[in-house]
């Protein structure tokens, strides 16, 4: 099993006294005014909760956008700061950015042009010029300070996600000599859709600056090479997988799944306290044990599928009306990039389909669905996941899908069943799940009924397998086999 500990140990014995700069959008911990206090978070997504651990073990560098707002207080000169704040194991270099930048950037390239090329969930991508300039004046930015950041040492560069595709050619150009390493977390799309994004060839050659470029899936990368052939003057080795260019220089494409902390979750469902959260779960939901809870957890994000689970589950109330008040559906949707329309518009629709569907089927005593629109932390997520009996993942299209694999971890005792998107990477590292195609309400509903009936040898052999896989493929597996990779080409 793959500990912190032994990754630790596997990341010295590998890179020695080579400097891992980590690189990404979003800081593993900011620092906001409460009233005259400074109060420290650690920000919701699956990327901090996978690099923050790494950082830890191998005390390095992480360049990030300090977007906080005491984040410039409590950094030093050189705009660093050692965290966690508690027990400092590694420093954050932060970037500032304007308003005017993250619009252009973020809301504008990454999240309203990226996000929507890359998955196919039929939202249209906004291609606007004045994005795409904010995004290259930004990606320089990064890539200043990561060089500035190495000075004239030997390192390890390793970017993270889609917010960041111009910087390892940047890197390359000024320092061939650095390593760079990218890990793309959301999917790749296939040449056809790519193809209509106006900037395909700046992007493809801002990538190919890698040494290595990680994809969840086999399938995502095959989908950059094919983009890459189509596109480019280049050389696909599609034995070794890798892209030749610029007369001889190799970038390797590998899938590489992401894990989760799947240790730390199993101990927090463990620890004794965690018998009173479920009760208190249940207090505030209004929930009896003897109802059935289908949960969702997701920001609210139009490539989740959430639309499409609620109208499924008010069908599954239609033609298996024996669940009305006997089943909830809890749904998590914290509000994300609420600048952009299409966040906006799903939002209200979000609410509008609870509205019906509550008020179409709900009793004096029984409301069907139950909407939470604030984040909740990782610790009170643990005792959700316990109390529910089918954990709900019908994303149109997810790079891999992390609250599947925290679902199964939390699961112990393994009493309830997962329902997965066949089209979230996850899918393939959890085939025992009951996979569904999230496009139709008719599959999803049927799927749902199936996990709530389902005989109990047969989904303790499932949810056992998934354990096994889920504590097993754990995030420091995931860090020891991109830094393994890495480590071969230093
Ligand atoms: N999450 C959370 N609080 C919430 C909702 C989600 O902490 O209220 C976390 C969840 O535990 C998971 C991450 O956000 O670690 C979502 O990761 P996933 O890969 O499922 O989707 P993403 O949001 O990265 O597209």
């Amino acid at each position: 099993m793959w500990t912190t500990q032994r990754l630790q140990r596997f990341i010295q014995t590998k890179l020695g006294d080579i400097r891992l700069v980590i690189v990404a959008n979003r800081e593993t911990y900011s620092h906001h005014y409460q009233g005259e206090r400074i109060i420290v978070q650690r920000p919701p997504g699956g990327l901090v909760a996978a690099i923050d651990p790494i950082l830890r073990c191998c005390h390095g560098t992480l360049v990030a956008h300090g977007h906080g707002d005491a984040d410039r207080v409590v950094s030093d000169g050189q705009d660093r700061v050692h965290v966690p704040p508690e027990d400092p194991q590694y420093t954050i270099r932060r970037i500032w950015l304007t308003p005017e930048e993250m619009r252009g950037y973020y809301d504008g390239f990454s999240n309203d042009a990226l996000w929507p090329l890359c998955h196919l969930a039929y939202t249209r991508p906004q291609f606007s010029a004045e994005a795409w300039e904010a995004y290259q004046r930004v990606n320089h930015r990064f890539a200043e300070t990561v060089l500035d950041e190495l000075g004239t040492e030997p390192g390890l560069v390793w970017l993270q996600d889609y917010h960041l595709a111009l910087v390892p050619a940047m890197l390359k150009a000024r320092r061939p000599d650095v390593l760079v390493a990218h890990f793309w977390h959301i999917p790749w799309p296939s040449y056809d859709n790519f193809r209509i994004c106006p900037w395909r060839q700046e992007i493809l050659w801002g990538l190919l600056g890698n040494d290595l470029l990680g994809f969840h899936i086999q399938q995502h990368g095959d989908h950059f090479l094919d983009c890459c052939d189509r596109e480019l003057e280049i050389r696909i080795d599609r034995e070794r997988n890798s892209v030749f260019h610029h007369g001889g220089i190799e970038t390797m494409v590998r899938p590489l799944p992401i894990g989760i902390d799947a240790c730390t979750i199993a101990v927090t469902a463990a620890a004794p306290e965690s018998a009173a959260a479920r009760e208190q779960w249940r207090g505030v939901l209004g929930i009896s044990p003897a109802m059935k809870i289908l949960l969702g957890v997701d920001r609210l994000d139009y490539t989740k599928g959430i639309p499409e689970r609620l109208r499924a589950f008010s069908l599954m109330l239609e033609q298996h009306p024996e669940w009305k008040e006997r089943a909830v559906f809890v749904q998590l949707g914290a509000t994300t990039r609420a600048h952009i329309e299409a966040y906006r518009l799903l939002s209200e629709e979000v609410e509008g389909l609870v509205g019906e569907i509550n008020a179409q089927y709900g009793t004096d005593r029984w409301q069907p669905i139950r909407l939470i629109r604030h984040n909740v932390s990782t610790d009170d997520l643990v005792p959700l996941y316990q109390i529910a009996d089918v954990c709900v993942v019908t994303s149109l299209h997810d790079g891999m899908n992390l609250v599947a694999k925290e679902f199964v971890a939390a699961q112990a005792e393994c009493r309830g069943m997962l329902v997965l998107s066949r089209f979230a990477g996850a899918a393939q590292e959890l085939p025992e799940a009951i996979l569904v195609n999230p496009f139709s309400d008719e599959h999803c509903a049927e799927a749902f009924h199936r996990a709530l009936t389902m005989p109990e040898e047969d989904r303790l052999l499932r949810m056992e397998q998934m354990h096994e896989t889920v504590m097993e493929q754990n995030i420091f597996r995931w860090a020891s086999r991109s830094i393994a990779v890495m480590a071969r080409l230093v």
